[in-house]
């Protein structure tokens, strides 16, 4: 997604509250952003578990306009040090984050994935 304006300032495992425009798209569902641009562009990956993620495989979302009601939650690391980070399924998408804003010397991460 690319800002309309004054873009988001969302932090690593932060999540957005998206509500998307046009039929069927409208109720609004909190989604974590997998990737955080400093340009202002962020992703958010879905799965489909229910009927809201499973119909928005079925929709043409390009070009649609997603209200996002602004980042909330508190989920960050500890600090800059060697971590095990472990997840399941779906609730990979703040790690993605976090291993994006990963310095190239930074110390060790582990991440340990349970599907
Ligand atoms: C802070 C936060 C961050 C999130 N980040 C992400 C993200 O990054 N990516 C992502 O894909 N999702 C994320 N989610 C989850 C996402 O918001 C939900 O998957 C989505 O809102 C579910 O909507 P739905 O209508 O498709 O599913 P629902 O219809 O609400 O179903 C969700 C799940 O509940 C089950 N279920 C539904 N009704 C029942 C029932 N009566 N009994 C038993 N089980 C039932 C369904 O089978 C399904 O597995 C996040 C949620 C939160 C709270």
């Amino acid at each position: 997604m690319s800002p309309v304006g004054e873009s988001l300032r969302a932090m690593p495992g932060q999540f957005g509250v998206l509500r998307f425009t046009g039929a069927g798209t409208e109720e609004p569902h909190p989604f974590s952003f997998s990737k955080i641009c400093s340009d202002g562009l962020l992703r958010v990956t879905v799965k489909d578990l229910g009927d809201f993620t499973s119909d928005l495989k079925t929709v043409t979302l390009l070009g649609r306009e997603v209200a996002i009601q602004r980042p909330f939650g508190r989920f960050r690391r500890s600090g800059p040090t060697a971590e095990i980070w472990v997840e399941g399924g779906i609730g990979v998408t703040p790690f993605l984050a976090w291993a994006d804003a990963l310095e190239c010397d930074a110390p060790r991460v582990d991440l340990i994935v349970h599907h």
